[in-house]
């Protein structure tokens, strides 16, 4: 019998998680308790809107006036610091314990750093509101910012400070960006999108060491290049917050290791968002994503999971089974990325629609005759139906023709 719930990590997959236990029937006590002083808010606004001014802070709140009925005890300010599960409590950092019968992890990543680069004026990563309020600081007409890394949220701060008027290099230590997830030729074909808009790409040579004390100047690179700059952005990934489950039983690789319906290890736990990796029998291994729609939708199976309800893959909207499939967007120079499904390295990619020339494209992975995943550029139509072809258990090898509109299709996702 749970009679309470403690949910370690109050942002997207936290109050997620709130929701559905209220959803599912849990009457019992939802303790929140999340190291930020906010309540939840929206971070993927912080590289795009809100970096340029274009939206407050008051517009990314998360909760909604439905959320004040869930009574909800919150524990905001103070960062879990020990799981005690024999004792079915958690510790926090201003002395303060939560008993709960049940756990929900959901403690999302925090941005990476290079060694040598954190607390030096101007050098900035971008996780919360503060670094994102901090970075806009400097985003203005005649800034020279150089940002660290061509992924997703690299590439994202270097449109949003050319749309601010900086001029812009970013630096990329690998010789294709984005070819982790999307692979070398995708990768190509997205990274084209920074020198279409004016902004260098330099791909192919690391940073070697930041210059200026105690402001940064400059950034040398490995090839002796020096490249001036009144600001620096790390966007170099993330790593998720984990360490305070050192010593809990908990096993955590990279991530917090669960199965497909989310459960750790150790009963009445769970862990949910950027924090967890998941088992998926598609790839047959953990995987450990840092989505927004897998941190929204995955706290579903994950109550059920709790309460008892059984394992598997929540039914969608529409009733049917959906299988987990991973889902993320992007957005960059006014261009709209999306990408679904589960890319292998050997997997073959053929442009299915559009041409990349134009930045206006649907790309299908294919492995041994079978569609494992869909990138989108500025094709959301097309990608919908793909995604959702995806998301249906044993549809795999994409839609039928005349499978319907678009708007048939977002109503499902
Ligand atoms: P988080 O949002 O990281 O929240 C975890 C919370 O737990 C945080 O408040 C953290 O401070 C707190 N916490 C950590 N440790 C503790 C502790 N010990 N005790 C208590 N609390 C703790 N995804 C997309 O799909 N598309 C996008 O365009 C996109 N853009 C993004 C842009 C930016 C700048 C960032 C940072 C992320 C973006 N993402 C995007 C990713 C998306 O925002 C994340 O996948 C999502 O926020 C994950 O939610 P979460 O609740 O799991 O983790």
């Amino acid at each position: 019998m749970i009679r309470s719930v403690a949910v370690v990590g109050a942002s997207l997959a936290g109050l997620a998680a709130a929701r559905a236990l209220r959803d599912q029937g849990f009457d019992g006590r939802v303790t929140l308790v999340g190291d930020e002083p906010h309540r939840p808010y929206d971070r993927p606004p912080l590289s795009k809107d809100f970096l340029l001014g274009r939206a407050s802070a008051e517009e990314l709140a998360l909760g909604t006036e439905a959320d004040d009925a869930l009574d909800l005890d919150w524990r905001l300010g103070s960062p879990a610091t020990a799981l005690l599960p024999h004792e079915r409590r958690v510790r926090l950092a201003d002395g303060g314990e939560v008993s709960a019968d049940s756990v929900v992890l959901a403690t999302g990543a925090r941005a990476r750093n290079l060694p040598g680069f954190a607390g030096r004026g101007g050098v900035h990563t971008l996780r919360t509101l503060e670094d994102a309020r901090a970075l806009r600081e400097e985003l203005r007409p005649g800034a020279r910012v150089v940002v660290v890394g061509a992924g997703f949220i690299g590439s994202e701060v270097a449109s949003t400070a050319k749309a601010a008027g900086a001029e812009v290099t970013v630096v990329e230590a690998l010789p294709v960006p984005l070819a982790g997830p999307l692979g070398p030729t995708m990768g190509t074909a997205c990274a084209a999108l920074h020198a279409d808009h004016g902004v260098r790409l330099i791909c192919g040579v690391p940073v070697r060491e930041l210059l200026g004390q105690p402001r940064v100047t400059a950034v040398r690179l490995a090839d002796g290049q020096e490249l001036p700059a009144t600001a620096v952005v790390v966007g170099v990934g993330a790593e998720p917050n984990v360490g305070w489950l050192a010593g809990s039983g908990v096993t955590v690789d990279d991530g917090v290791r669960t199965d497909a319906a989310y459960a750790t290890n150790l009963p009445g736990v769970v862990a949910v968002g950027d924090c967890a990796a998941s088992y998926r029998a598609s790839t047959g291994r953990y995987v450990r994503t840092e989505h927004w729609t897998d941190a929204l939708e995955a706290p579903r199976t994950a109550v059920r999971t709790l309460l008892g309800g059984g394992a598997g893959p929540a039914a969608g909207d529409d009733g049917r089974r959906r299988a987990a499939v991973p889902y993320f967007w992007s957005e960059q120079y006014g261009v709209r990325i999306q990408f679904a499904g589960h890319r292998g390295a050997e997997d073959e990619v053929r442009v299915e629609a559009g041409d990349p020339a134009d930045r206006s494209f649907l790309a299908v992975y294919e492995r041994e005759g079978r569609a494992t995943a869909v990138l989108g550029v500025n094709r959301p139509k097309e990608f919908t139906r793909w995604r959702r072809a995806l998301a249906t258990t044993g549809s795999d090898s994409g839609p039928a023709s005349g499978s319907g509109s678009g708007e048939q299709a977002a109503a499902v996702l």
